[in-house]
């Protein structure tokens, strides 16, 4: 992948001006330069937002492993492909290289087809940060079935339905699994899962911790001895480039995930490009997200986006506080990591501790820093850049979503110059518009409104599985010939866009319109602030008013909370203006969480609304016992 690398901002606006006036002719450059076709494409682009019916690269034929592993081999076989860095600190990372990739891809791949898989099927994944789930991904797509992976923190409920609503017929786990100073029971999981899903028909199980676990007869067989005796020769199936490569379900932030179905030949080529120019990936850098496999980020930004363009990606199995809360910038040091890409929430978790742990190691090798998943507030923006960039890496605030498949607003480091907490502009390709409640287009800078794309990309999810409707609903019905996202932004006189948070969050407070992200990066600029959320309540005078819950930097912190409060309204007062006062603030000790980390803000909405008999679906929530302890210290009693 060569003349690949938009190299200044002059430069960026001419691409993007091209990938704008003749979308087409833009994305075939790209798709032509940079990838094996089996066969061309007919036709670049065909879509209809109504149906909506999008189709990329019309009865091109590829497969993308081949891609990803294949077309490396001649000239990189022996570059590393994955690192493997393994929860404990002491144990040894696997380097693995191209080569060795392919033939466990091909092992896995064969032993997938003689266990009954084919081109079509779905096969869900239910494994820790091990190798297996790599190759189990890329297998799935070496024959032709569809990939579900759902994050191996989830409960067997959540298990079940994902699983359900995808109708596997396979499911792929382990016997455990290691974060930090637990070992989690996967197996157990799964076999209560698997009690609702009768046509699941075989259970491959990678050993990890080797526990002590129930092999059900005729279902459940052990993979490795399958591995060792599969050929390591598979070629691979020759796919349409709208075939299903796989589906993923959303966080579960709002309400029911929703499962996104990707397609093949449009999600290879975006991932690609925006993973070479967003990262700004070299030759030989290695190239780190902390995500987990389980999130959309995981899939395009540690699998497939790394290795289309041979690039070396590591993939950590613990967690960031394990054995301390350093260990992050001890795996830094030790690969010289070049880029590195994570989330606010584990940058606030982060910037909590002592700057000794992050100083007893050597950060020089890092070019470029990178978050995802949520506004980053300003605080922790300056933290991540001051303590772990020294001031010299540009951070990538990367907005997306699960059904993009790609980072979609993003600064391009060295390119585009970075504000804090704005995503910046849009990358080539992508048309984001600004639209009002009437349903028209917000024109101009210096104005905010519901955040759309007006025009089709190329890795955009195809539908909802087995829901087409839902799909069309959520996502096409609100604004005439658009996609709609959810989200809320702003754009500044520049054209510099800021994510202001879900448009559902949006609190009218007496006639205005208030996003969530500012009102918290408020709040989280005082001293002893660790984080907050704040959400709307039904008053009578103002329509609505905003309730606060903030945790403080140290526990039982000893300072008289009344005056805090009147130093974080001052605060808001001062940055943003006393409209944006919260009427209440309640101190707790954590907040309602996804799985993936990000506050679950309609939960405490209940609470602020005094409405605590229905929380909803929580099968996504990481830590319920939260929940009681803020019902129990409310303001509202
Ligand atoms: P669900 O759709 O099930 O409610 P979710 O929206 O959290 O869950 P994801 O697809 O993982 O599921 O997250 C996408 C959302 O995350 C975006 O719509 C946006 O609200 C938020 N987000 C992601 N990246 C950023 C960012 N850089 N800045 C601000 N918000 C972001
Ligand atoms: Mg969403």
């Amino acid at each position: 992948m060569s003349n690949y690398h938009i190299k200044n901002l002059e430069e960026y606006f001419q691409v993007y001006r091209k990938s704008v006036r003749e979308p087409e002719n833009f994305w075939q450059e790209v798709a032509e330069e940079h990838f094996v076709w089996r066969k061309k494409w007919d036709n670049v682009l065909s879509w209809d937002f109504s149906k909506p019916e999008v189709k990329w690269f019309e009865n091109a034929k590829l497969n993308i492993t081949e891609n990803c592993i294949d077309r490396h081999l001649l000239t990189n076989g022996d570059k590393t492909a994955i690192i493997w860095e393994p929860n404990e600190p002491g144990d040894k990372a696997l380097h693995l290289t191209y080569n060795e990739l392919h033939k466990k891809v091909n092992k896995f791949a064969n032993v997938l087809k003689e266990n009954g898989i084919e081109k079509g099927d779905r096969v869900c994944i239910y494994l820790p940060m091990i190798p297996e789930l790599a190759y189990a991904v890329l297998a799935c797509a070496r024959i032709g079935a569809i990939h579900s992976v759902v994050f191996a923190g989830f409960s067997s409920s959540a298990l079940a339905t994902r699983t359900l609503d995808a109708d596997c017929k396979m499911l792929i786990t382990s016997d455990g699994s290691f974060r930090g100073a637990k070992t989690l029971d996967l197996k157990g999981i799964v076999d209560r899962a698997l009690e609702d899903c009768p046509d699941v028909k075989t259970v491959l199980v990678a050993k990890r911790t080797g526990a002590e676990i129930n092999m059900k007869e005729g279902r459940d067989k052990w993979l490795e001895p399958l591995m060792e005796e599969a050929s390591d020769v598979c070629s691979p199936e020759i796919m349409d480039a709208e075939d299903p490569l796989f589906i993923l379900y959303t966080s579960g932030s709002t309400g029911k995930p929703k499962g996104m179905l990707h397609t093949t030949a449009g999600y290879m080529v975006y991932s690609a490009y925006t993973f070479k120019n967003i990262f700004k990936y070299e030759n030989d850098d290695v190239y780190w997200c902390t995500a987990d496999i389980g999130w959309i980020t995981g899939h395009s930004y540690i699998i497939y986006g790394p290795l289309l363009n041979g690039a070396t990606t590591v993939m950590f199995e613990g967690v960031p506080s394990y054995p301390d809360f350093g260990r992050f910038w001890e795996i830094v040091e030790k690969h010289k990591v070049n880029q590195f890409y994570t989330a606010p929430t584990a940058i606030r978790a982060l910037a909590k501790k002592s700057v000794d742990l992050v100083d007893n190691y050597d950060l020089t090798s890092i070019k470029v820093l990178g978050t995802v998943g949520e506004p980053i507030n300003e605080e922790a923006w300056h933290w991540y850049d001051n303590n772990i960039g020294k001031s010299k890496s540009p951070i990538v605030d990367t907005w997306w979503q699960t059904e993009t498949g790609g980072i979609m607003i993003s600064p391009i480091p060295f390119v585009t110059p970075t504000k804090p907490t704005f995503a910046t502009l849009p990358f080539p390709g992508i048309q984001p518009v600004l639209m009002d409640e009437n349903g028209d287009e917000i024109k101009g800078n210096q104005v905010d409104g519901r955040l759309c794309i007006k025009f089709p990309w190329p890795s955009m999810a195809r539908t909802i599985w087995g829901n087409h409707e839902r799909y069309r609903d959520t996502y096409f019905s609100a604004f005439r010939n658009m996609y709609f996202t959810g989200d809320g932004a702003l754009r500044d006189e520049v054209g510099y866009y800021r994510i202001t948070g879900r448009v559902d969050d949006v609190i009218i407070v007496s006639g205005h319109n208030l996003g969530t992200a500012p009102i918290e990066d408020a709040i989280n600029e005082h001293p002893a602030v660790a984080e907050s959320a704040v959400v709307g309540f039904p008053h009578e005078v103002k329509g609505n008013a905003l309730y606060g819950f903030v945790i403080l930097k140290e526990a039982g912190e000893s300072r008289n909370q009344d005056n805090l409060r009147k130093e974080i309204n001052q605060q808001i007062s001062d940055k943003i203006g006393p409209i944006a006062k919260p009427d209440k603030i309640q101190f707790v000790a954590g907040l309602p969480k996804t799985r993936s980390g990000k506050i679950m803000r309609r939960i405490l909405r209940k609470i602020a609304s005094n409405d605590t008999s229905d929380l909803g679906d929580t099968s996504t929530l990481l830590n319920p016992e939260v929940v009681e302890d803020i019902i129990e210290g409310s303001l509202n009693k």
